[in-house]
């Protein structure tokens, strides 16, 4: 696809798509580790605030003829493999728009999953923990969410990268909650610890004082227990 086709695509996928299913899905990933249906929140998260927009090269990277576009990543005029590879791991990088496409054209066209009580539950005992975690660093979050839903400490990686990405921790960082996050923006401002650089935006700018976004909570959790 060349870059519009791309973008566009994304932002009709997204537009596509209720919150609700999106969210329902992500809480029911939780028991049945289904880690098909956990991607589809962050590649929505993501897709849902791309602009539609014309390429406009980099302008804090190397310029040239296939430069990436400062707003999105991809490149111009060259096209980009839409692979059909979903997301699955690395749910943090959901902003790799061409994994979030498939991801979210391939939801569209199945059956939408109903979490359990269970995975109500689960998701809210790790809201919780990570609500009163006492100033646990980076490193440590994975370690704090161990043993409350089956996983791995990839999956809690992954899993707490998807959470930042919806704009669940309260950061000094741009934010895909809020709006569009630039390329530019998103691979130029980095945290000044080193080990943070190794997680994907904004979970790197994650720092153990800070709160919890609440707005962002109720937005994508709020009242689906009991709701149809
Ligand atoms: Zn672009």
């Amino acid at each position: 696809m060349t870059h519009n086709e791309l973008v566009d695509a994304c932002v009709d996928a997204a537009e596509a798509l209720d919150r609700i299913d999106v969210a329902r899905a992500f809480i029911a990933s939780l028991s049945s580790r289904r880690l098909d249906w956990r991607g589809v929140l962050p590649a929505y998260a993501v897709c849902r605030q791309l602009p539609r927009h014309e390429y406009a090269p980099t302008q804090v990277f190397q310029a040239g003829p296939d430069a990436s576009c400062f707003i999105c990543g991809l490149p111009s005029p060259s096209k980009t493999k839409v692979s059909g590879r979903l997301l699955v791991g690395n749910l943090g990088r959901a902003y790799y728009l061409e994994t979030s496409l498939t991801t979210l054209q391939q939801f569209a066209s199945t059956e939408k999953p109903v979490p359990k009580d269970e995975d109500f539950g689960m998701l809210t005992e790790t809201l919780n923990r990570l609500q009163n975690r006492n100033g646990a660093k980076l490193g440590e979050l994975q370690k704090l969410i161990q043993g409350l839903f089956p996983s791995n400490k990839f999956e809690r990686e992954d899993f707490l990268g998807a959470l930042a990405i919806a704009g669940i921790f309260q950061l000094d960082a741009a934010s895909y909650f809020d709006g569009w996050v630039t390329y530019d923006i998103r691979e130029s401002v980095m945290p000044s610890h080193f080990y943070a650089k190794d997680s994907s935006h904004p979970l790197r700018h994650y720092k153990p004082d800070c709160g919890l976004n609440e707005r962002a909570i109720s937005f994508w959790f709020k009242d689906l227990h009991n709701s149809n």
